[in-house]
């Protein structure tokens, strides 16, 4: 039966020896559900011919497809270590295949035999040439159409499908070494043994509305379209399928949410909170006054008004369910510990969920400056915190005497109980699945939940997206805030960059560098292993550097964090790791080099680690030419403005088709098929249909929705505790 079969473990596929199913395990592609979801970067039209003859009229490399027969073997290059050149020709013109390292050819490329050939061409002195390039032996059929088009002049109005030509070749990331061709066989198989019989989960009813093809075919047309349109149609078609099983989750789990709401209202009799301390205050504004008297400073009106809500909330009992969004540096963490402050003043517990160590830590240092004066115990739980002081916490969650557990995925570990669980604070709740926000929530009988998001999203997506919350957002930044001051620089002068640096570091300043890549892979990129050697021994040799990727451990990363956010380090030298909600605000300096390569909503994320202060804050943004055009205006925009919902609707509308930058990789949500620039409409359809159909039949029941309950039960199971994804 069809969803078991894409469990299928990949040895049983035919062409997947042992090193090729252990090569892509490497790659976390273990079963045929996997397999399948890779998804084209690209496509490449073999459909129809570009002649040889194109090459004179571009001064640039033009990707040629066409069919020619092979005319001669040259060999070039000292006689040692001659070089076949073979020539070729179609009805347009002659050129020659250099193949530098592949001789071997002339045993198989043989004077007199027609092939199909697809390569980067250009002319240099008349002769047109290629050292890159595919070949294909013609069938007789594409014979007789090269015969045709040598004698007549007629060019085919497109080729036969075969092989690799014919259609629209679809282009894969390689995964573990294999090469894009295995990749794309391996595929072929899949969908041949496979993905032919797979039944659809989408119901016929729904399909038709839309003009949809069956699963089975989109998949097809996904990876082995015969034209544009039906790459086009079958990518939107399983995208619709994503987003409308993204819906039905979220839709049945807000109705959850109120089924269990009304089931409490109705036990009127139902224990009140268990009290944590002392007589439980009847309200939950006391404690969080106090925390506010603390404060060396005064809440924003934004964050007074939302504090406000979510105390109300937490005052009138039924479950809230609130996304925050704010842009970096805003200030939604005071909100999360206020709230926690209220919570324990009814006698419940909360807990504070980060997606790092660095974070968590960071969070309880803060919640434990703020709620500690005012007699509440804060814990903190990350994969770290050695197993006799996790036995404690273990053991003062159960008893009720921890008020704020702080922590990373560990906080919902299956052997912690918590006492009076009442609020869940989730923060850059983009890094967690909907499962691993169910786990938790499932640790207490009616938990708030305060989800934060720190990437800012158009509210007309965070509508779709999140329809079932409350959306609250924080637009304005704390008074005491100066601007941070972006400039642009080209590569080649940052060593006035650096100089700028250096006299800020001098005044006490500490500052960030930021690289694209961790290790050199190509020269004419800068890496971050490089760049901290050359900044430490040549640039700044007399501060301390600290060097930060994400392939180093979390504990080490952890250390050299705390470390510069302690000031024992002057210089953080990072890859986009620093990326996630750091907060020092001593640091008043970010050079981001490369800056060419980043996205607009990672560029602007970097930017935040700065300005936290009322320091006047600088960000550079040092880019390597050719700058492509959205390149140049992500970094215009960038430069004019610093108000993320504005930069995140552009990068929005920025964002081309087949862009699968951006966004979703910065990103709030991981989709296979479905991108959010383009699909806004899909996701408002998937939505429309998704409700109609839990209203005609909330449990699923009906025959043709059989497979679809059985899919949503699969995916309860199977991802429950799926990692959220490093940056
Ligand atoms: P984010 O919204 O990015 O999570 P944080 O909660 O980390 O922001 O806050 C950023 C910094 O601003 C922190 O150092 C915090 O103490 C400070 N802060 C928050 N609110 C205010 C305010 N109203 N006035 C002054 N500083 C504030
Ligand atoms: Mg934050």
């Amino acid at each position: 039966m069809i969803l078991d079969e894409l469990e299928t473990p990949l040895s049983k596929l035919p062409g997947a020896g042992e090193k090729t199913v252990a090569a892509l395990a490497g790659a976390g592609v273990t079963d045929l559900r996997s397999l399948l979801s890779l998804s084209p970067r690209a496509y490449e039209d073999r459909s129809v011919p570009v002649p040889l003859d194109n090459v004179r009229s571009h001064l640039s490399p033009v990707a040629v497809v066409t069919i020619v027969r092979v005319v001669s073997h040259d060999f070039f290059g000292p006689p040692h270590r001659k070089t076949l050149k073979i020539r070729v020709r179609d009805g347009s013109a002659s050129a020659a295949l250099l193949c530098f390292g592949r001789n071997f050819l002339s045993r198989t490329v043989r004077p007199g035999a027609d092939f199909l050939l697809s390569g980067n061409f250009s002319e240099s002195r008349g002769e047109i040439s290629a050292s890159s390039f595919d070949l294909e032996p013609a069938t007789p059929e594409v014979s007789r159409l090269l015969d045709n088009w040598l004698s007549s002049g007629t060019v085919p109005a497109r080729f036969p499908r075969t092989g690799r030509f014919g259609s629209l070749l679809p282009r894969y990331r390689d995964i573990g070494g294999l090469g894009e061709q295995k990749i794309r066989s391996l595929l072929s198989a899949a969908i041949d043994a496979y993905g032919v019989k797979l039944e659809d989960p989408v119901p016929p009813a729904i399909r038709e509305r839309h003009g949809f093809p069956a699963y089975a075919h989109a998949l097809s047309g996904f990876h082995r379209p015969r034209d544009a349109a039906e790459a086009r149609d079958s990518r939107r078609r399983l995208a619709y399928g994503e987003l409308f099983t993204i819906q039905l989750e979220s839709q049945l789990q807000a109705r959850a949410r109120s089924g269990a709401a009304a089931a409490k209202a109705d036990s009127s009799s139902a224990p009140a909170a268990t009290p944590a301390r002392g007589a439980p205050a009847q309200s939950p504004f006391e404690t969080p006054r106090r925390v506010l008297e603390g404060l060396g400073w005064k809440l924003t009106v934004g964050q007074q008004q939302i504090s406000q809500k979510l105390l109300e909330g937490l005052a009138t009992g039924r479950p809230m369910n609130v996304l925050i969004q704010g842009d970096v540096g805003s200030g939604k963490t005071i909100l999360g510990l206020l709230a926690a402050a209220g919570a324990a003043d009814l006698g419940g517990q909360s807990v504070l969920m980060a997606p790092t160590d660095i974070l968590a830590r960071q969070h309880a240092e803060t919640a434990q400056a703020l709620l500690g004066p005012v007699g509440l115990t804060v814990g903190l739980l990350t994969s770290d915190t050695p197993a006799a002081a996790r036995r404690l916490l273990r053991d003062e969650l159960a008893a009720g005497t921890i008020h704020l557990l702080v922590g990373t995925h560990a906080v919902y570990s299956a052997d912690l109980s918590y006492k009076n669980l009442l609020l869940a604070v989730i923060d850059e709740q983009h890094r967690f699945g909907v499962r691993q926000r169910a786990a938790l929530l499932e640790k207490g009988g009616q938990v708030h939940q305060v989800l934060m998001s720190a990437t800012p999203i158009p509210r007309s997506l965070a509508i779709a997206l999140f329809g079932d919350m409350d959306i609250e957002t924080l637009t304005e930044k704390p008074a005491n805030r100066v601007p941070i001051e972006t400039h642009l620089a080209r590569m080649g002068n940052e060593a006035k960059v650096y100089d700028f640096v250096a006299r800020k570091l001098e005044a006490g300043a500490r500052a960030y560098f930021v690289y694209p890549r961790v290790e050199d892979e190509d020269d004419r990129i800068k890496s971050v292993e490089a760049m901290y050697a050359q900044l430490s021994k040549e640039i700044f040799p007399g501060y301390s550097l600290g060097l930060l990727h994400g392939r180093m451990s979390d504990e080490e990363k952890t250390e050299v964090m705390l470390e510069f956010k302690r000031g024992g380090l002057q210089i953080l030298v990072a890859t986009t790791v620093v990326e996630v909600g750091l907060d020092v605000p001593e640091a008043t300096c970010i050079v981001i080099e490369h800056a060419e390569r980043f996205g607009l909503a990672a560029l602007h994320q970097l930017r935040g680690r700065v300005g936290r202060s009322s320091q006047q804050s600088f960000c550079f943004l040092v880019y390597s030419e050719p700058l492509t055009d959205i390149a140049r205006e992500r970094l215009r925009v960038l430069k004019t403005s610093s108000d993320g919902f504005e930069i995140a609707e552009k990068d929005l509308s920025l964002r081309g088709p087949g862009d699968l930058g951006g966004l979703q990789q910065s990103g709030f949500l991981r989709l296979d098929y479905a991108d959010l620039a383009l699909d806004l409409d899909l996701m408002k359809k998937a939505a429309d249909d998704a409700r109609a159909l839990l209203a005609a039949d909330p449990d699923l029941v009906l025959p043709e929705h059989r497979l679809l309950a059985k899919m949503l039960e699969r995916r309860a199971a199977a991802s429950a505790f799926t990692e959220a994804a490093e940056v």
